[in-house]
């Protein structure tokens, strides 16, 4: 638990800058509360109480994890019993915010260890006013929080573990090239060209044997000709509106000419389903005929199954309905095409419950967690993969980056569920999607084979 004793040991208050020039513009002000706010640090610090409170408003309102404390003098006797020295924060940062030129606050972030599993952080935030030419602080509230040390390996910890460990990437995305893109636009004079030729050294350096990715029927066909490594297939359904999806002629492909497609091995794959973005229902009819075409062929589908993103361009998708990323509407699909190869894409995001109940009615069944454990905090996705363990299911996860670039920061995500065995993340970067996509036994020893150091 945390006591108001130890709260206050971080509060940090300050006596007078009268010396402080007086100052026009914000920076000036800024640098005023700043100084202030470090003299009242060092007084606290060393116990100089009555300089301390000196520096407070007679009338302060001062709160602590939320709760109002009801005088100075209380916050006086605690300043002068406070045992010192203080530990040594490993995090000590002071933002300063002018509000204008008699106002303005700070923010102090500090995080102290407290034991093997966890640290403490607090956040401290005082409002600054100037009378008679002297910063006084009104207001001050102090939280104290405990909260998990998450665990971070060392690059060449993850290096080691990666040597000779081939990946399967199942969340790509196929798109044209971007002549104002610098990370290749200079690597190809045909912009095209130049994207696909960037993103194999991206494959190469990260052992990606093999990618799932959709796009426009025409770069999809594309990128498989120039690089074998892509399964590609079209988005379901194409949206005009959207740059993303450039050149988007149809909607939904000839159904004839992707039958061909498939039967011959051009394109191997189908999705990312945009039906949420798009604002269609998946059970749609019109889509009836392609989802019996992906059961026949067994083409892995990579459902959208989130409500994200949600920063997103509202111009390019005015039939918005998250609602239509929900796997529970699967069912009635599902229940027609029974054998239908589908992934949850971005599993531990807001529909995991849903995910898990269309998980456990079918065994094919797989799902990834791209995105949401890149931008949600790990504390609200992590407990969702626990949770996908518990229930039998881990052995269906498997590896995806979603974000063009971000390949490698997603195999550290995977590396850095400590609770994982190395056998389970070895299964998530590539056996677990091997037996989703029925690879077989000569497929994957070239697999292996083509990443041997
Ligand atoms: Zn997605």
């Amino acid at each position: 638990m945390i006591n108001f004793k130890s709260i206050l040991s971080f509060l940090v208050l300050a006596f007078g800058i009268g010396m402080m020039g007086f100052s026009q513009n914000m920076k000036a002000i800024k640098s005023e509360i700043k100084s202030a706010a470090l003299i009242e640090q060092e007084a606290f610090k060393n116990g100089k109480c009555s300089k301390v409170m000196s520096m407070m408003h007679d009338s302060i309102t001062f709160l602590a994890n939320g709760r109002k404390v009801p005088s100075k003098s209380v916050i006086e006797k605690f300043c002068n019993t406070i045992p010192r020295p203080f530990k040594t924060p490993t995090i000590d940062k002071l933002d300063i915010y002018p509000l204008t030129h008699e106002t303005g606050y700070s923010i102090k972030t500090l995080e102290y260890p407290f034991d093997e599993d966890s640290k403490m952080q607090e956040f401290v935030t005082k409002v600054w006013k100037k009378t008679e030419d002297k910063w006084n602080i009104i207001h001050l509230h102090s939280t104290v929080k405990k909260v998990p040390i998450t665990y971070v390996a060392p690059q060449n910890e993850i290096d080691n573990f990666l040597k000779n460990q081939p990946i399967i990437d199942t969340h790509i995305h196929i798109t044209k090239g971007y002549q104002d893109n610098e990370d290749y636009n200079t690597i190809d004079s045909d912009i095209d060209m130049a994207k696909i030729k960037w993103m194999g050294q991206r494959l190469d350096e990260n052992n990606i044997v093999l990618a799932l990715g959709g796009g426009p029927l025409k770069y999809a066909k594309l990128w498989q000709e120039q690089d074998n490594r892509y399964w590609s297939g079209p988005r379901l359904p194409c949206n005009p509106l959207r740059e993303q999806d450039e050149p988007c002629v149809d909607e939904l492909p000839d159904i004839k000419v992707l039958e061909t497609l498939y039967k011959n091995g051009t394109l191997k794959y189908l999705g990312e389903t945009s039906f949420h973005s798009m604002g269609v229902h998946p059970a749609d009819k019109r889509f009836d005929l392609y989802w019996a075409l992906a059961e026949r062929y067994q083409i892995p589908i990579g459902f959208h199954a989130d409500k994200g993103p949600f920063k997103r361009n509202m111009k390019e998708t005015p039939n918005w309905n998250e609602a239509y990323g929900n796997p529970l509407l699967l069912l009635p699909i599902l229940k027609k095409y029974p054998n239908l190869k589908i992934y949850l894409m971005h599993y531990p995001g807001s529909y995991f419950n849903e995910c898990l109940e269309v998980m456990k009615k079918y065994n094919q069944i797989y799902c990834e967690i791209s995105a949401v454990s890149m931008f949600a905090p790990k504390d609200l996705w992590e407990p969702r993969v626990k949770k996908l363990f518990e229930e039998g299911l881990g052995d269906r996860l498997m590896f995806a980056s979603d974000y063009v670039g971000t390949i490698r920061k997603n195999i550290e995500i995977i590396y850095n569920i400590d609770w994982l065995s190395d056998d389970q993340k070895r299964a998530i970067y590539y056996d677990n999607a091997a037996r989703f996509l029925n690879l077989s036994d000569l497929e994957i020893e070239r697999h292996y084979e083509s990443v041997k150091q």
